[in-house]
């Protein structure tokens, strides 16, 4: 029996109503269609699948890349009492031979999965006894070569329509470009071709592009202008650290934050910016991935992105709360050059990656043959200094490397420490009775951590070490030295990055790269960095240029820089309306050239033809042929 889908939204979320698309997503889902969901970040896609997961008998797998996500999900869900799980790297296999159970035989409602997991063998037999109601595939652009976060992992999805072929798939994102939404149906073997979207306009945000050498000063100046909450990405860490330093200097409450921070400051950095207590979080690319902050008032970009997909997210973090916001990009020459610099470096040689992959094996001893599944902590500042390696060149490498299959790189995320006691209970008892000291010790650590006999329970050092009036060290210390007996199995707190080998180990000669689809991904990348200076080159209104990218039509914003520069020359959103009738009219008729459309109109209106003639073109509402520019027709536009 399927539940009613807004008593469950008003029953779980308190929500009264669902916004319009979620609806319209859901329907189709029950109906037990395909549907690909293209909604921008905020437009609540989680809502999408959640739901109908409840709705239906069974359980619904999410597949999602980003750890710290997946398990935020998982927190908020349990918190309103809907059982879920989050499986991941960096488990260890009874944690997750645990959780794969309790989805067959217990009442678990959606389990996330991120997809390297779904390739091994555990997963792939545990899941075919699962009733499994819907496949949800989060940022859903990471299967495409297209796109620009390919993610191979991803294409193991499709092994899970095999087994399960009647069960629907709804993929989800909120940055596909045309080619994107197609490739993303293809992979993901739809039966039917369905993509419901929310248009992708901001209206209440203003795009707005300044070409300037002095970033800085110019930043500070619009953050005294603009006030309220405000996000500036900067490209590296060391820039977020100075600019938030030199805003602090100027009176402006301003924090860093990146992923170089531990788990526990960047938690702290993160709430006191929500909560209004930091005004201007200077961030790398690593701030914002479910972050739900209605009242962002800008969004400044100190730097060209290396995307339009990037910029169009981070932007878009401004104006949640639908009031007048401000997306800012300030560009130089040389962001330009180092954008194209970027180009070389991100598609290293292969001797280089054959190097790094190489140093992996050694870093990790692992043998030739070996390795296949295991994961690894992996801090990449540690391994290069190791092999003397530059860490920029090792990144591009292990982008290589993930892109082709070799390994797979996990977020940082944080796991709390936990143990298990691995005899039985007279065995410890006896320990006890011959070790008085350590007595107190393991009745506190019973005591504040239950079920820890055979099963991993959670522990947390800091409370214990309150408890016995002693430092945390000390506590970690005893840990150890009960782990070294092998009287329990202690694994302490982790908030590294995890590296995966999906291959045996091989040596660094029969390192295989596939040389056609590495240099298809470089054409991809240079398409994309060419359509973001283009954003910023083109004078035409920088909304409808981003729209336009995303395969979306619309007129000019009027409210970006391009438009009040149009607006102060006499040209407004209006003029664009009846420009454009009036050409299209002319057109519909006979094709024409630049000069007879030009000469049909009063001689001072030239600058506004050719201007509108621009956006028409750009729009792929008209196009040129041989001298003339002509009409498209509605089926090729
Ligand atoms: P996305 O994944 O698209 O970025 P989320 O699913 O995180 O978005 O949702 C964004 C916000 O919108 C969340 O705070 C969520 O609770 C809220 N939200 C989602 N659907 C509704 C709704 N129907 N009514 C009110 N708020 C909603």
């Amino acid at each position: 029996m399927i539940e009613d889908p807004r008593k469950v939204l008003k029953d779980i979320w308190g929500f009264d109503s669902f916004r319009p698309l979620q609806e319209d997503i859901i329907r189709e889902v029950l109906a037990g269609h395909d549907v690909l969901a293209l909604m921008p970040t905020g437009g609540g896609k989680s809502v999408c699948f959640q739901v109908p997961a409840i709705c239906m008998p069974g359980v619904c797998i999410v597949v999602s890349p980003l750890i710290a996500l997946m398990k935020d999900q998982v927190q908020n869900l349990k918190k309103r009492g809907v059982n879920a799980l989050a499986i991941f790297s960096g488990m260890n296999p009874k944690e997750i031979d645990v959780a794969f159970d309790n989805c067959i035989h217990g009442n678990v409602k959606l389990l996330y999965v991120s997809p390297e997991r779904l390739k091994t063998e555990m997963a792939q037999s545990r899941i075919a006894q699962m009733n499994v109601n819907l496949i949800a595939v989060d940022e859903a652009h990471c299967i495409s070569q297209w796109g620009y976060d390919f993610r191979p992992a991803y294409l193991e999805i499709a092994s899970l329509r095999e087994m399960k072929p009647e069960v629907p798939v709804l993929a989800l994102t909120a940055t596909a470009t045309p080619e994107v939404v197609e490739d993303i149906q293809n992979r993901l073997n739809f039966k039917a071709p369905n993509v419901l979207q929310k248009s992708f306009t901001r209206s209440n945000l203003a795009y707005v592009v300044l070409e300037e050498d002095d970033k800085l000063s110019k930043l500070e100046n619009i953050l005294r202008k603009v006030g309220g909450s405000a996000v500036v990405y900067a490209r590296t860490r060391r820039l977020t650290v100075e600019v938030a330093k030199y805003l602090k200097v100027k009176g402006i409450v301003a924090d860093h934050y990146h992923a170089g921070l531990s788990a526990e400051v960047r938690s702290q950095k993160q709430d006191a910016w929500l909560k209004g207590a930091t005004r201007v979080i200077v961030a790398t690319n690593a701030f914002g991935m479910g972050i739900d902050k209605p009242d962002v008032r800008s969004v400044v970009h100190l730097h060209l992105p290396d995307s339009l997909e990037a910029y169009f997210q981070e932007a878009g973090r401004a104006g949640r709360d639908g009031r007048k916001s401000y997306a800012v990009l300030l560009f130089n020459n040389e962001d330009k050059i180092a954008l194209r610099r970027n180009l070389e470096l991100n598609f290293p040689p292969f001797k280089e990656i054959q190097k790094v992959y190489s140093a992996l094996g050694s870093y990790f001893q692992l043998a030739v043959g070996s390795g296949e599944g295991v994961s690894f902590d992996f801090e990449i500042g540690d391994f290069c200094k190791n092999f003397q390696l530059n860490p920029l060149s090792v990144h591009s490498c292990l982008k290589v490397l993930e892109q082709e299959g070799w390994i797979y790189l996990s977020d940082a995320f944080y796991m709390p420490s936990t143990f298990r006691v691995l005899v039985n209970r007279e065995q410890l008892y006896d320990f006890q009775l011959r070790n008085p000291a350590v007595d107190p010790f393991i009745k506190t650590l019973l005591r504040t951590s239950s079920g820890a006999f055979g099963q991993f329970a959670r522990l947390n050092e800091k409370h214990i070490a309150t408890y016995l009036k002693t430092t945390t060290g000390k506590v970690q210390k005893v840990l150890m030295h009960l782990h070294k007996l092998k009287l329990i199995e202690y694994r302490p707190v982790k908030e590294k990055p995890q590296l995966t080998f999906l291959q045996p180990r091989v040596s660094g000669e029969n390192l295989r790269i596939d040389r056609e689809k590495y240099s298809f991904r470089k054409d991809r990348y240079e398409f994309r960095i060419k359509a973001a200076i283009s954003y910023v080159e083109k004078k035409i209104c920088r909304s409808a240029g981003l729209l336009r990218y995303f395969g979306e039509k619309s007129g000019p914003c009027g409210v970006c820089d391009v438009c009040l520069e149009n607006a102060k020359r006499g040209y407004s959103a209006e003029d664009y309306r009846r420009y454009s009738a009036k050409i299209l009219g002319l057109l519909a008729k006979e094709p024409l050239t630049e000069k007879e459309l030009v000469e049909s109109f009063a001689s001072n209106r030239k600058e506004n033809v050719l201007r509108t003639l621009e956006y028409l073109l750009d729009e792929c509402k008209v196009s040129k042929q041989e001298g003339k520019i002509i009409a498209s027709s509605e089926k090729q536009v």
